[in-house]
């Protein structure tokens, strides 16, 4: 029976241009899983969408002396158009700026009040005298009160991954004037997640698929005790806060953009025409996963299932999947430092697939991973050029020139015919088990490794020698190596999308690679093939030393 899979992605703030990092970190393993689930002929819903609110967007709309409206609008925009290159097959991509968010939003906000998991007080919270406004979040930079990282700012540190609320940083400053704050008193609503405590902790103790990182982290903050956050901020760009008195503060971004899942589900049910549409994906026996960088992990595994506790009724994570951080030639990714590769202009120059490669097959899974230009280049050539698209044009190109371009009719199967296509069975289920548990490097490795034994088993049983005493053997090794292009096409498809489509072609094969279809097929003797065509392109080694220097340059500047 078919399963009922929701994959919800982090929401990107519209604040800048998507990089390597982000692909990395959480939209290229929801990509390859919601592509995995869809050609396993189970039913995926994927949605995310452009985080329009928060003091991300607004220091951003300052600093360039525009409105957030516009800053949204550009990056939005700019987002739509990198997802389809990029190969992100999204059910829907939205923003949390839609009426359907908004009301979506008050009705979740409205029902924890009634509830009595979120109360009204008065706090302190830092105001610039200087400036004459309250600083919440991003307004204010300090040092972290847990790591003493120095660039901590004030809804986080970027070092440890901890959350922080502002007047909770050592050495404050306002991020406008540099003047030291002081503490004001304000109203504002707190989530009461001490009320929780219990229920996390042991809802959090029976997620024992959870990665290791995402159950400690999880489990350290809830020993650390769980308190009441505010999630309302003073603060005029974002969600109204549905209560009397609070009409010039706004609802936190972090409360209402992680009800974005829901509110992105109820949109497209509505687009679908069948507007409950969305219960499917929120109600058992459907499993949903969310994708995000460590940085989020608190609020996937705590803050959003509490929230979810308390409205009651809908699907509680099934994983989150969180992933580490990948780093540019050794140092952090940082957008406003320029160290980063930015995802359009990287694919002006080189294709989808290759990144989509590089990218999997070195995944911050576990552990922060690097990306260099070097090893971009290497891994290009020597593994997608010359292990699998080698083995792939060998076979296919030979088949083409003796065989007039049809699959050729085996004999009896050598045993290292036998022994290859077990190989490659075996090779599938264990593709398949890797893909179903996102673990995405070993999926992808063992797909790789699989391509590597495709040379070695056409060393082995050389057709071209064949051909000229026993034409037969040689039809038979060419058959057998074309069902295992055909395997390696399906279990690549995930990853590569676009050459395994082309591939799919060159074998004389109808249709679109990825409904209902996550099986070795197999490809009947006598299938014209179409002519074959390189699957990846060789780069020069300059092309090392040139982005590198084009990198460094841009940071410079
Ligand atoms: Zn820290
Ligand atoms: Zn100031």
């Amino acid at each position: 029976m078919a399963e009922t899979i929701f994959i919800g992605v982090a929401w990107p703030y519209a604040n800048g241009p998507l990089h390597l990092g982000h692909a990395a970190g959480c939209y290229l393993p929801a990509d390859i899983f919601a592509r995995f689930h869809r050609a396993r002929g189970n039913d995926v819903l994927m949605v995310s969408g452009s985080d329009q609110h928060g003091t991300p967007i607004t220091v951003q709309a300052e600093a360039e002396g525009t409105t957030p409206a516009e800053v949204v609008r550009r990056y939005h925009t700019g987002f739509l158009e990198s997802w389809p290159k990029l190969g992100i097959t999204w059910d829907l991509f939205t923003t949390t700026g839609t009426e359907n968010h908004a009301q979506v939003a008050h009705d979740f906000f409205s029902r924890l009040l009634e509830q009595g998991y979120i109360f009204r007080d008065t706090m302190q919270a830092l105001k610039c005298p200087k400036c004459n406004r309250f600083l919440p979040d991003r307004y204010v930079d300090g040092t972290c009160p847990y790591c003493g990282d120095k660039s901590a700012r004030g809804d986080g540190c970027d070092n440890c991954g901890k959350p922080l609320n502002a007047e909770e940083l050592v050495d404050p400053r306002c991020r406008i004037c540099g003047t030291t704050p002081a503490l004001f008193a304000t109203e504002h609503c707190f989530l009461d997640l001490s009320k929780f405590s219990d229920r996390l902790a042991e809802w959090v103790a029976r997620q024992e698929h959870w990665k290791p990182n995402v159950i400690t982290f999880t489990k350290n903050f809830i020993e650390s005790g769980l308190r009441p956050r505010p999630i309302t901020r003073d603060i005029n760009w974002g969600i109204t806060v549905p209560v009397p008195g609070f009409e010039s503060k706004r609802i936190y971004v972090w409360f209402e953009n992680v009800i974005g899942y829901l509110s992105a589900s109820k949109e497209w049910a509505k687009a679908q025409g069948e507007p409950d549409l969305w219960r499917k994906w929120w109600s058992e026996p459907a499993r949903s996963y969310y994708f995000i960088g460590k940085d989020n992990i608190f609020f996937h595994t705590l803050s959003w299932p509490a929230m979810l506790m308390g409205y009651g009724g809908l699907l509680m994570p099934y994983d989150v999947p969180a992933n580490e951080h990948l780093t540019l030639e050794r140092r952090p990714l940082s957008t406003s430092r320029r160290w980063a590769i930015w995802l359009d202009d990287f694919l002006t120059r080189y294709d989808a697939d290759s990144l989509r490669y590089v990218l999997s097959i070195n995944m911050p899974e576990s552990a922060d991973t690097d990306f260099s230009w070097q090893e971009f280049v290497r891994r290009n050539n020597d593994e997608l050029v010359a292990t699998y698209g080698n083995f792939v044009n060998r076979v296919l190109s030979f088949t083409a020139r003796e065989f007039d371009g049809r699959v050729p009719e085996p004999g009896n199967l050598a045993d290292a015919d036998k022994a290859f296509l077990d190989r490659a069975s075996t090779a599938f289920q264990s593709v398949t088990d890797h893909l179903a548990h996102c673990r995405f490097r070993a999926a992808i490795g063992e797909a790789m490794t699989l391509a590597q034994e495709g040379n070695r088993f056409l060393e082995g049983r050389a057709p071209w020698h064949a051909i000229r005493q026993n034409r037969s053997d040689a039809a038979t090794s060419l058959h057998t190596a074309i069902q295992v292009i055909s395997a390696l096409k399906t279990m690549m498809y995930p990853f590569l999308p676009f050459s395994s489509e082309r591939l799919h072609r060159m074998l004389g094969l109808d249709g679109t690679l990825g409904k209902n279809d996550w099986a070795v097929a197999p490809v009947p003797a006598g299938t014209p093939l179409r002519s074959p065509e390189p699957l990846f392109k060789l780069l020069e080694d300059s092309v090392a030393s040139e982005e590198l220097a084009r990198l460094r340059q841009a940071a410079r500047e």
